[in-house]
């Protein structure tokens, strides 16, 4: 495709909030081929040594930025760099790359990329899905290590310049949260959706993005001026100058909105009718404990442990006692909820031997695995009744789509606490145990399982793709995934309704519960607990504080006798004007 400075704008899925604007930078851009080209017999040992310097630069480099990614995000957060670590580091490839060199007279650059061309080879071949979606890893690799070779200017992830907006055709989780770092302002990815992991890993680093712009990693180039606008969905590529000076000026409100905000943000989240409701945080990363204690979180509502386990090794129960204590501790009196890992889907976890699947989705998943692989299930039962002694821990399971699966997760458990018993190891003697209620089949058969878990946290993000059929991470259908549509309002009136009558109380971690459009009408269906991002705490108790319950109530019942998804939205934005005069 032809490319050129000419401004051009891309539509897109907003998928998390607020404008970015800076200098695009292609991930994992195609490197150009490299000439074939003999080196003299007398140059190979120089060339050589050309290579393995470049190797340890670029190892350097990495380091840096993990370091870097550590101090702002936190330890486990920087184990993703280990991969591809682990891949420069790898003595096969040095060795046949040293051999072309050497034998074939081969410059360091061809020598390199015709090695890490059979490593992806490789890598295409390979059956399990995480590790060949780890491709990515070697092109990374693959680019920063030419671009040094060929003497130019390191524009790999590691080394960003500032202000910088990424651009990528798709994006693993893992991989979104590498982008945790100062110089990255904002994200455009082609694939995804608007809660695919990576949209709301976005979202929890602050990046403004847009996603399933389809094209956009084809249509920019290194270098053009990018403007992305996460409330929009859409992308300026060389935006005019009145374009960049709207936004410009739309960057510097927000800014503003945000200061007004943090000076209220100790204010109770009260309705005007003096109705409480619990917002507490949804966190990815333990570090964003902090972000949550900063805008008031009333506890941590869920922890997505499952970042733990994208890295290149297992954390052991000893790590995990100390990641979970920390976070109890900074939180306490207030509880958290740790969920169990939900591995699989587009989380997936090189450890864990799985066969390629269909629909991943619908498959090896959350609680499934957990069940199926119980020396991983075990480790993290017992670290989180461990550090359940220094405030309150609470455990959450995700995935569950039968009663079976609660009760042989309550025998684990049973087990795990007697092991530590016999042991004479510390441990919380009350863990309260609830369910992700994400799979329709929970919502509908709730009142048998509150006679049996402790808690409901609604998971919405998984409900409207299971209840709708609806991929959450595919463009082409994003259009479809709604979570305002009728049918998946009815299952959360119907899980809180249950919840009301039976004692257990029921509460949402779904995206849902972020977005201020949304929170009238959950309020109004009887959620008094609400966990979001953190940084999306703030612009909701305000919400929660500019409506009354009664009001709510009627909104919410009238909601739940319309016929479609937009019937509701139009209904929610004309209260959500109505608030703002
Ligand atoms: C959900 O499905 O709504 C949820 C909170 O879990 P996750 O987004 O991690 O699948
Ligand atoms: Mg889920």
């Amino acid at each position: 495709m032809k490319r050129t400075r000419d401004y051009r704008k891309l539509a897109g899925i907003a998928a998390a909030p607020g404008v970015a604007i800076g200098r695009a930078f292609i991930r994992n851009e195609e490197v150009p081929e490299i000439p074939k080209r003999k080196i003299a017999a007398d140059q190979v040992e120089g060339e050589a040594e050309r290579f393995l310097n470049t190797l340890h630069q670029v190892g350097e480099e990495i380091r840096r930025t993990q370091r870097l990614v550590e101090m702002e995000h936190g330890a486990e957060l920087a184990l993703i760099f280990e991969a591809q670590l682990f891949m420069l580091e790898d003595p096969e490839i040095k060795k046949q790359t040293l051999a072309l060199i050497r034998e074939r007279q081969c410059t360091a650059d061809r020598a390199f990329s015709v090695t890490l061309k059979q490593a992806r080879k490789m890598f295409e071949q390979i059956e399990n899905e995480y590790l060949r979606m780890r491709i990515s890893d070697v092109m990374d690799i693959e680019q920063q290590v030419l671009i040094r070779l060929a003497g130019g200017e390191l524009r790999a992830l590691s080394a960003l310049r500032a202000n910088t907006v990424v651009v990528a055709h798709d994006l693993l989780p893992s991989e979104a949260v590498q982008l945790g770092q100062r110089r990255v302002k904002g994200l455009v990815i082609d694939g995804g959706g608007a809660n695919s992991h990576a949209s709301i890993i976005a979202r929890s680093l602050g990046l403004p993005t847009v996603v399933g712009t389809q094209s956009a990693s084809r249509q920019i180039t290194s270098g053009d001026m990018v403007v992305v606008d996460g409330e929009e969905g859409v992308v300026h590529v060389n935006p005019t100058a009145p374009i960049l000076r709207s936004y410009r000026g739309q960057v510097q409100r927000r800014r503003q909105r945000q200061l007004d905000l943090n000076a209220r943000r100790a204010l109770p989240a009260r309705t005007r009718d003096d109705c409480e409701i619990a917002l507490l945080a949804n966190i990815d990363v333990p570090e964003e404990v902090q972000a949550a204690l900063d805008h008031g979180a009333r506890g941590v509502g869920m922890y997505r442990t499952e970042l733990l386990y994208l890295g290149y090794r297992l954390p052991s129960e000893e790590e995990q006692v100390a990641v979970y204590s920390r976070i109890v501790e900074s939180m306490a009196p207030h509880p958290v909820v740790i969920r169990t890992f939900d591995l699989g889907g587009d989380k997936l976890s090189h450890v864990l031997e799985s066969a390629p699947e269909a629909n991943p989705f619908l498959g090896w998943r959350g609680i499934r695995i957990c069940l199926d692989v119980p020396s991983l299930f075990k480790a993290q039962l017992r670290a989180v009744l461990r550090a359940g002694v220094k405030g309150r821990a609470q455990l959450l399971l995700p995935m569950v789509s039968s009663l079976e699966e609660v009760r042989r997760a309550r025998q684990v458990l049973a087990e795990v606490e007697e092991e530590l018993r016999q042991e004479g190891v510390p441990f919380a003697q009350t863990c309260e145990l609830g369910v992700m209620v994400e799979v329709p089949s929970v919502a509908l058969q709730a009142d048998a399982f509150a006679a049996e878990v402790d808690f409901f946290s609604l998971g919405t993000n998984d409900l409207t793709q299971y209840t709708l059929a609806v991929d959450r991470g595919t463009p082409t259908v994003a259009e479809l995934y709604d979570s305002f549509h009728p049918a998946v309002l009815r299952l959360i009136a119907m899980t809180v309704e249950s919840g009301r009558r039976h004692g257990v109380p029921v509460s949402i971690c779904g995206e849902l519960a972020g977005d201020p459009l949304a929170v009238p009408l959950l309020v109004g269906l009887g959620l008094e607990s609400l966990s979001l991002s953190p940084g999306l705490i703030p612009e909701v108790k305000e919400v929660v504080r500019a409506i009354c319950l009664s009001e709510a109530r009627e909104l919410a019942a009238a909601c739940l006798t319309l016929k479609t998804g937009a019937e509701v939205r139009q209904r929610l934005e004309e209260v959500a004007a109505r608030i703002e005069k």
